[in-house]
């Protein structure tokens, strides 16, 4: 057994053997000499020892050497002195010392220096080539090189990470047998490559091999033939680099990015799904072939019953099959199984890869188990579709040919979040349409119903004026006077209810019943006017015309009511009272006449955001709402009388300024036909 100290010893011991091998040959050298040329020379031959201070210079360096040269330089002192005496030397013994420790210094100094210079220049050598194979291990492509006949010479450490093969297993075998290309990505064979690498010298592309634990990796390989002066190939140098944690990365990526982009796609596309046939529908064709071969949905109904199931096939003609599994087998909300277990508890479910023993479990039969098989059942999924807690349905999809994986669920679980707001708007949307349908149903027939009684009231109360009025009783004038304010309160209640009439039919999408008749606007407006002027007390209302009349066909009763709505929205609106102007005028447009009115008022005016939707049913503008009671159908209904007369009615309106409200109708060349009066009309 070694022990750590001799160890250190054979260390020393190797690393001084050629300092002291040098001078040892010298003595050695020199007693060669010094026995055998005395007996056969007159004068030592010390020739060799030069060429033993040589040696030990070459081998020791020049420690060694000028050791050695001192060795010859005593020997010969010694050798070349009187025989007898120390010291004592002849003229040409003493040429002879000096020549001898002249020449043997030199030898030591010039092989020594030389020596010195060659380690120094090796050492160097070995210093970078030390530096380059730290470089070779340390970078992380795989870098490889072979000899001529593409045997391999060097593997980095690279290499063994990317390939799993050490460089002791590799080294000295084809780089082919051991790194075979199982395929090029660029579109070209190996042949290809190989011509364009004989050709160009480099060759650089994509490529797919195998690891040692037959993983297979992709790979971005840079080739380069090495060609010595004379152009013959000495070897080749691959860089190859790992390009799949990348290439998987970048995969991902782009997967997100898609995903995003077809969840943003879905969103907008559901949300113009109104009703729940089309809102399913579009699921099934975002969701085929995008992320499923097929798939089923089934949606709990308002009742609590499962509706009809929806099913889609990325090949239409399986969708049959699909359809009969669920007639011979439909699913019941009291049984087990895994799409009841989502639609009751409101879980997600992923089979990422079915076994036998799970398509058993979710057929109901052999038939139902062999015909999945037709269908293609690798992997499903399972997604509730969920809105504002409530669980409204389960949406099955199902892949053929590959396994789902979380992200994949997750995915699916944004998709049908989007889909059950999609599902429950429309319901919603449903419901708000059946109840403004049950609404304007109800209108139309209160305020069709309301007109009678209130035309008997109107009849009993002109008959009791009659009555009263040839009375010759003190209360005649006082019950007068009363029967009066019952006859024009019916008479406003009769307009009310011809309003909510109108509202209710244009609601319906019907047009209004006009009833036209040669009619004069300046005699309909200066009887409203002065109307609405006995009304109020703190506003003054002016007429300004230029013409005496403007006559057109129009039906009268509702066009008072359109200026009736205008004039009292005039004055609700200027709470503070002032002025209303209402100007009438002839103009012509496209060498048309047309006549004009505007309502003109300096009241509290309507915010710049409500404008554009002021004739919109029941819209009323933000700072009137909670201040003045209204109902917001007057202007609606007003618009679409003045429209159906052939005209318009427009707003111009600054919020705390006021407002002017337009009318414009076409005036009709008449025949000479006597405009009816207003009063007439109206009765
Ligand atoms: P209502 O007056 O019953 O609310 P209308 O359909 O007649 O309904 O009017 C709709 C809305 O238009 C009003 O609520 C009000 O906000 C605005 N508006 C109408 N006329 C005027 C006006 N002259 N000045 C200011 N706002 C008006």
């Amino acid at each position: 057994m070694f022990s750590s100290s001799m160890l250190a010893y054979r260390r020393w011991n190797m690393k001084r053997w050629p300092l002291s091998k040098g001078p040892l040959v010298t003595l050695l050298v020199a007693i060669g000499i010094e026995g055998f040329s005395r007996l056969l020379f007159d004068i030592p031959f010390v020739a060799p020892m030069f060429l033993a201070v040589a040696y030990a210079a070459f081998l020791g360096g020049l420690q060694s050497g000028l050791v050695s040269a001192a060795i010859t330089s005593a020997y010969a002192l010694y050798a070349f002195a009187v025989p007898g005496s120390f010291l004592v030397y002849s003229d040409n013994n003493l040429i002879r010392v000096l020549v001898v420790i002249g020449t043997s210094i030199a030898m030591a100094l010039l092989v020594g220096g030389l020596k010195r210079r060659v380690e120094h220049d090796q050492s160097k050598i070995l210093h970078i080539q030390h530096y380059q194979s730290l470089l070779l291990q340390s970078v992380t492509d795989s870098i490889i090189a072979t000899d001529a006949q593409f045997r391999i010479q060097s593997w980095n450490r690279a290499s063994e990470t990317i390939y799993g093969w050490s460089a002791a297993e590799v080294c000295g075998k084809p780089i082919f047998e051991v790194l075979p290309v199982v395929r090029y990505l660029d579109g070209i064979d190996s042949d290809q490559a190989k011509a364009r690498l004989k050709q160009q010298s480099f060759w650089k592309g994509q490529v797919i091999q195998r690891r040692r634990d037959g993983q297979e990796i992709s790979i971005e390989a840079s080739v380069r033939l090495i060609q010595d002066a004379d152009g013959s190939t000495v070897g080749v140098v691959t860089v190859n680099r790992d390009m799949t944690e990348y290439q998987k990365a970048q995969a991902e990526r782009t997967q997100i990015e898609e995903r995003q982009h077809f969840l943003a796609q879905a969103s907008s596309i559901l949300a113009d799904s109104l009703d729940y046939e089309s809102t399913i529908n579009t699921v099934t064709q975002l969701a085929i072939p995008h992320l499923a071969d097929w798939c089923v949905i089934h949606l709990i109904g308002k009742d609590g019953t499962l509706r009809r199931p929806v099913a889609a096939h990325v090949k239409p003609e399986l969708v049959e099959i699909i359809r009969e599994l669920q007639q011979r087998s439909p699913i019941d909300l009291d049984a087990n199984g895994p799409i009841i277990r989502t639609l009751l508890t409101g879980e997600t479910q992923l089979v990422a890869e079915v076994d036998p023993v799970n398509q058993r479990a979710v057929s109901a039969d052999d038939y139902h188990y062999r015909m999945l098989d037709v269908l293609g059942f690798k992997s499903y999924m399972i997604v509730p579709i969920i809105a504002h807690g409530y669980t409204l349905g389960a949406a099955t999809f199902v892949s053929a040919s590959r396994s789902y994986t979380a992200a994949d669920l997750e995915h699916m679980q944004d998709l049908m979040r989007r889909c059950g707001m999609a599902v429950d708007n429309a319901r919603l949307y449903h419901e708000a349409k059946e109840a403004i349908q049950t609404r304007d149903q109800l209108m139309l027939t209160v305020s069709h119903d309301l007109k009678n009684p209130l035309s008997a009231i109107k009849g009993y109360a002109n008959f009791l004026r009659r009555r009263v009025g040839s009375m010759d009783a003190p209360e005649a004038v006082w019950l007068e006077d009363n029967l009066a304010k019952i006859d024009a309160t019916t008479k406003k209640m009769g307009a009310l209810l011809n309003e909510m009439l109108d509202f209710a039919r244009l609601q319906a999408g019907q047009t209004l019943d006009l009833d036209p008749c040669p009619t004069d606007l300046i005699t309909v407006v200066s009887q409203t006017v002065a109307e609405y002027q006995q009304a109020t007390e703190r506003h003054c209302i002016y007429v300004a015309t230029s013409v005496p009349e403007l006559v057109g066909l129009y039906d009268p009763a509702r066009l008072e009511r359109v200026l009736a709505n205008l004039l009292s929205n005039a004055i609700k609106y200027s709470p503070d009272g002032g002025e209303i102007m209402v100007e009438v005028e002839s103009i012509s447009q496209d060498g048309e006449a047309w006549a004009a009115i505007n309502v003109r008022d300096w009241g509290l005016g309507i915010p710049a955001a409500d404008l554009p939707h002021i004739f919109d049913p029941f819209r009323r503008a933000g700072n009137v709402q909670g201040r003045v009671r209204g109902t917001g159908i007057g202007l609606t209904i007003a618009r679409r009388i003045v429209e159906q007369h052939g005209g318009a009615l427009t707003v111009a309106s600054v919020e705390g300024a006021g407002s002017t409200f337009t009318i414009r109708l076409p005036v009709a060349v008449l025949p000479n036909a006597a405009p009816v009066s207003f009063d007439e009309a109206s009765a």
